[in-house]
């Protein structure tokens, strides 16, 4: 066949899952939590169910969910989202982003990215026939160049799309490099797609820096969150978009048509959970906990792990351990000790490797622990 994206294979996400199965590995490769969420939220959907909220919702989603995310916002960053027009409830992040690059990017139009960039943007890029232009962020920092960033603008720019807390580095943007991008795409007409799903987990007393937080950047961004990260639901699938009015009319253009909308009960029973802030708002220390736990096991390692400031991964470099090049380590790591790891070079479109590995500790302690005796063990 004539492929649309000849270079694509299956995800690095899916391929690591199915060998840390097959091999009974412990899975720290994909990102999931392997604990469940609260009995509550699941008494809420059985309730919505009964109630008979099993029909289509409005097509931008309930408007309860709506209403939930518009106070959640304002509260934490200030900036009012109207709840009729400018917040769609998607089908996850992944709906979204695909969604909003269908959306607004023409054959030609070139969005930039920052590599090691998360899997899903290029391809969606690709398929409607823009150009995607990678700006490369290097170990150990992974921070962004900025005058690289303003020397790669052109009239052909029309969207950068940025992820902080960022997959797979843990990295946090500061107020500072918001700041950088505002100025960058002031009179530019350049949209911002702003991937925020791990909004909550930002470690250390760090202030996630939300386009929203940002009144200049929030008039031309379209933000990108998830439940399936804050509330331990990734196989959900829900979550949700806000932007300006302008935005969101061509956002919901694409959108009627490639989902229309999202399964009802567990949209009502997202917006009764959302009432309790405390649910997200305690999601930092709660993966903190786990952050530190996994670092103090992983310290009598001979891995050298990189900060970790947001997000539920771990980068660590295995050069005292290994020659190995990364996708070949990991599935070592896999087969022969028995834990899964992703390859930081699939993130890279050039499989750039600077030889480092993500681990997921959204686990269980006993999970972390198990992983991590078996980790240390490799001299
Ligand atoms: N963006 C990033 C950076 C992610 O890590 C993920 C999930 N791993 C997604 C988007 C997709 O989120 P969802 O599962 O809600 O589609
Ligand atoms: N975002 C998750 C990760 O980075 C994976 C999601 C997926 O498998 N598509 O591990």
């Amino acid at each position: 066949v004539a492929s649309r994206l000849p270079k694509v294979g299956t995800t690095i996400f899916t391929v690591m899952s199915r060998l840390a199965q097959e091999c009974g590995a412990i899975n720290l490769s994909q990102g999931y939590p392997d604990f469940n969420a609260e009995d509550l939220l699941f008494e809420r959907v059985a309730h919505w169910m009964r109630a008979g909220a099993n029909q289509y919702p409005p097509m931008a989603g309930v408007p309860a969910l709506r209403e939930a995310i518009a106070r959640k916002v304002e509260a934490l960053c200030g900036t009012a989202y109207d709840v009729d027009s400018e917040i769609t409830v998607t089908a996850g992040a992944t709906q979204a982003l695909f969604t909003a690059v269908a959306a607004l990017v023409h054959p030609g139009d070139e969005v930039i990215v920052f590599e090691p960039v998360y899997d899903s943007y290029a391809p969606a890029i690709e398929l409607q026939g823009g150009t995607v232009v990678r700006m490369r962020l290097s170990a150990p920092d992974y921070r962004p160049d900025w005058a690289a960033v303003a020397a790669a603008i052109t009239p052909r720019t029309r969207m950068i799309m940025i992820n902080s807390p960022h997959n797979p580095t843990a990295t946090v943007w500061s107020a500072d490099d918001m700041a950088q991008l505002a100025a960058l795409t002031r009179d530019t007409g350049i949209v911002v797609v702003s991937d925020e799903v791990y909004e909550h987990i930002v470690f250390d007393g760090v202030r996630h820096e939300s386009c929203a937080r940002h009144p200049e950047l929030a008039a031309r961004s379209l933000i990108v969150s998830s439940f399936g990260k804050t509330y331990h639901i990734t196989g959900w699938k829900v979550g949700y978009v806000v932007g300006p009015r302008e935005l969101m009319a061509e956002f919901r253009k694409v959108h009627q048509f490639n989902v229309f909308t999202v399964n009802t009960p567990v949209q009502h029973a997202l917006a009764d959970y959302m009432a309790d802030a405390s649910r997200h708002l305690g999601l930092a220390a709660f993966y903190q906990d786990k952050r530190d736990f996994f670092r103090n096991a992983m310290a009598a390692s001979r891995f050298e792990l990189l900060p970790s400031r947001g997000t539920y991964f771990q980068l660590a470099r295995y050069h005292a351990l290994s020659d190995l090049p990364d996708t070949a380590f990991c599935e070592y790591l896999t087969r022969e000790v028995g834990v899964a790891a992703i390859p930081v070079s699939a993130f890279f479109a050039d499989g750039h490797d600077d030889r480092v590995v993500r681990f997921c500790f959204a686990k269980n302690e006993d999970t972390l622990a198990q992983a991590c005796e078996r980790l240390t063990r490799l001299t």
